[in-house]
């Protein structure tokens, strides 16, 4: 056994969760060890998610925009994929940010330490290593070990044809046809990716739409934007069975009506949805608890039910996104080297979808406030009413927002069209301070841009939108 460490706190994974917490806790002056069995920091988000589908996206999206851009006389040929370039160049700005968050780390003497950890006890974990194993002695842990791919029980997944999303980012080839299984933002992600790079790609979703719990006007504007690009989008139907031959693999697929068809496909993607990574962690020699779904409970201020133990991110709960698990995590690490700070209650976390057209929203959907019963008015702006849409050849887009009925308050903003994602930070900053949709239509915003169709959106809420149609 290596020599034993103590230190005032320990945090076990360093994704979006824990380096956050272990940078800000080491900042206020505790002394931490940062844990994780990879070797290098950034965790799923960085090595194999947010930030390798990201940069896919991008070459997916000019693919797709060289290809409209004839619509206003610019032709280009068809472009020619170099698979290792694309491939080396993801890969190298995974490593770029992986190395910049490694310095990062020395620079405020985090001790990094590779290895698996589990608890053996409220103040201590071991930590294995390739036959070596370290004890860490901590005053106060963070459990930031995040989530995994959820398996589809029953189905033979040994096969190398079958990947989950982080085979697909590796990219080691472009398959003739692909299934993908889920139609979630991961599944519709990667399968978008692949759809530009040439392979004909089908998504079998088990419920009766895409994206569950997203608001379904965008849904809508997103669907009619992939139909054409997919090879077949299957709502209601489940994968039951894959046999395997040397051709491909063989999917049978069942609708909601019992139906039964099968088909064959080069690849399948397995996007079924992702589960917390809390097994295996000695949680049995602590008194941190578990709910159903395997997610670790904690109060508000994400203390578990051992005192010295807290969790953050993706293994604390939903919404499994990096930038909750960030300030989530970075709330709790101040809590713990300060014993100050509120408990982590945002009002509005944003989901973005980073396909073509993006979609994105924050704080309550439509639906959600109308089964609720709240008293809501909603407006939308259609973006072929916008002329910087119009511009961008894009009048697909929608901008709508959803706010009380009586106080005005803003509760939710939804967005689909290009930029979605970075437009999406102004309706974050209405509902978590309590703007009203009359303050909003106020705000100058700058024209002829994307931002704009946000105010107009408030103005059509209102009843007064200039560039909409007169209201009776
Ligand atoms: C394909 C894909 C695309 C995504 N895109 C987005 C996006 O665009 N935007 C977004 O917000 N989110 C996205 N996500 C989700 C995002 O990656 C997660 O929400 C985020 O990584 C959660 O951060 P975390 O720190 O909780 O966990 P993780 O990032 O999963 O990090 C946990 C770390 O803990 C380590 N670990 C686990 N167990 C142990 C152990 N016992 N000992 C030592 N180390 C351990 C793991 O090695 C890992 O490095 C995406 C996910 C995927 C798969």
């Amino acid at each position: 056994m290596a020599d034993n460490l103590k230190v005032q706190l320990a945090v076990v994974g360093a994704g979006p969760a824990g380096y956050p917490a272990a940078f800000r806790a080491a900042d206020l002056g505790m002394s931490v060890a940062l844990i994780d069995q990879r070797s290098a920091l950034g965790g799923t988000c960085l090595h194999e998610g947010c930030i390798p589908s990201k940069a896919l996206l991008h070459a997916a999206l000019i693919k797709n925009e060289a290809k409209s851009a004839s619509a206003f006389g610019l032709y280009f040929t068809e472009p020619r994929l170099d698979i290792d370039a694309l491939r080396i160049w993801k890969n190298g700005l995974v490593g770029q940010l992986s190395g910049g968050l490694g310095m990062l780390c020395k620079q405020r003497a985090v001790q990094f330490i590779q290895g698996r950890a589990r608890f053996t006890g409220p103040n201590s974990i071991l930590v294995e290593q390739a036959g070596e194993e370290r004890s860490v002695e901590f005053d106060r842990a963070i459990i930031a070990t995040g989530s995994r791919p959820l398996e589809i029980p029953g189905l033979k997944t040994e096969s190398d044809r079958i990947m989950t999303a982080r085979g697909a980012l590796e990219l080691n080839r472009v398959p003739e046809s692909m299934l993908v299984i889920g139609g979630g933002y991961i599944g519709l992600e990667l399968g978008s990716v692949y759809a530009s790079l040439g392979a004909r790609v089908s998504v079998a979703e088990m419920t009766d739409g895409l994206l569950p719990g997203a608001d379904r006007d965008l849904v809508r504007i997103l669907s009619r934007s992939l139909e054409p690009r997919f090879e077949a989008l299957m709502l209601q139907t489940r994968v039951a069975g894959l046999t395997e031959d040397n051709a491909g693999l063989r999917a049978k697929l069942i609708s909601a009506q019992g139906d039964t068809v099968e088909k064959s496909f080069n690849s399948i993607l397995v996007a079924a949805g992702r589960r917390p990574a809390t097994e295996d962690l000695g949680l049995e020699n602590t008194k941190v608890k578990l709910d159903d779904k395997g997610f670790i409970i904690t109060d508000e201020r994400r203390q578990t039910g051992e005192p010295s133990i807290f969790a953050a991110g993706d293994a604390a709960g939903q919404p499994m996104l990096a930038h909750k698990a960030m300030h989530e995590a970075l709330a709790t690490a101040e809590y713990i080297a300060t014993g100050k700070g509120g408990p982590f209650t945002p009002r509005a976390i944003p989901a973005v979808v980073f396909t073509d057209p993006e979609i994105a929203w924050c704080g309550l959907t439509e639906d959600q406030a109308r089964a609720e019963n709240q008293n809501i008015k909603v407006g939308r702006f259609p973006w072929s009413a916008s002329g910087r849409a119009k511009t961008l050849h894009r009048a697909d887009g929608m901008t709508k927002v959803i706010a009380n009925a009586e106080s005005g308050a803003i509760l939710g903003l939804a967005i689909a069209g290009p930029g979605a994602g970075d437009l999406i930070a102004e309706g974050v900053l209405a509902v978590e301070s309590g703007v009203t949709v009359e303050t909003l239509s106020r705000v100058i915003h700058p024209h002829p841009t994307l931002s704009e169709t946000v105010m107009e959106a408030a103005e059509a809420l209102l009843g007064r939108s200039v560039h909409a149609a007169r209201p009776r």
